[in-house]
């Protein structure tokens, strides 16, 4: 795979969630990094912190599974951490010295709510995928998306049309960033439920270049009163 990214380049996967949702969510969370709690985010964080514990290592005859695995990839120009890695025994699969066996390696994302209406939650899995085939030199056909709100766990095709929604993604990301691109509000039903509201103020008519600006011209406003 060719390396098109540097270290510095690299974006969290976590933020295709984000991006997904709303692109100045994105933005203000991973550019400008603000960040504020609901509801919505805490009750994720609840179902990752049972997840994400490095030291888990649940092992069967078959099978093993790491938990907060560390991915990365140099040509997509993202990085994260994968809720868990199944490894199955295959004779066909990745060679792990430990284990002196060959193992099938199935990502697995978690997720505290049910499968959405858009493809964000297969796009954010099948980056984690494009990581591990990059970093372990394989290839990975398939991985499970497990809802936490239904109880249940969907198998999804790692296909080409994912793949290239995939890079599109990447692609549309980093110009972003490349372009110093501000992206502005758009105030549509979604804000209602967004933890960025207050710092975003959809509605307001004043759409300042960056948020930071926002503030510096608040906290000036607030001087003359003072003055
Ligand atoms: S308040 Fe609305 S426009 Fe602003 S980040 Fe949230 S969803 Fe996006």
């Amino acid at each position: 795979m060719e390396k098109l990214y540097s270290d510095e380049e690299l974006l969290m996967i976590s933020g295709i969630q984000h991006y997904y949702y709303c692109k100045r969510q994105w933005f203000l969370i991973h550019v400008e990094q603000l960040w504020e709690d609901n509801i919505y985010t805490v009750r994720g964080d609840v179902l990752h912190e049972k997840v994400d514990n490095p030291f888990i290592l649940e092992s069967r005859k078959d099978r093993f599974i790491s938990r907060s695995v560390p991915i990365v990839s140099y040509s997509l120009g993202f990085y994260g951490v994968s809720d868990a890695v199944e490894f199955m025994v295959d004779s066909e699969g990745y060679y792990i010295e430990s284990k002196k066996n060959y193992f099938k390696v199935i990502p697995v994302e978690y997720k505290s709510g049910k499968p959405k209406k858009d493809n964000c939650d297969a796009v954010q899995l099948c980056t984690q995928a494009m990581c591990l085939e990059e970093m372990l030199d394989i290839k990975i056909n398939h991985g499970f998306l497990y809802y936490g709100k239904t109880r249940h766990r969907q198998r999804i095709e790692l296909d080409l049309t994912l793949r290239e929604e995939v890079l599109e993604l990447s692609k549309a990301m980093h110009q972003i960033i490349n372009n110093d691109r501000i992206i502005q509000p758009d105030y549509c039903k979604k804000c209602e439920r967004c933890s960025l509201k207050n710092l975003c103020i959809p509605k307001t008519k004043t759409h300042y270049k960056s948020v930071k600006n926002y503030i510096k011209a608040k906290l000036n406003d607030k001087e003359d009163l003072y003055a």
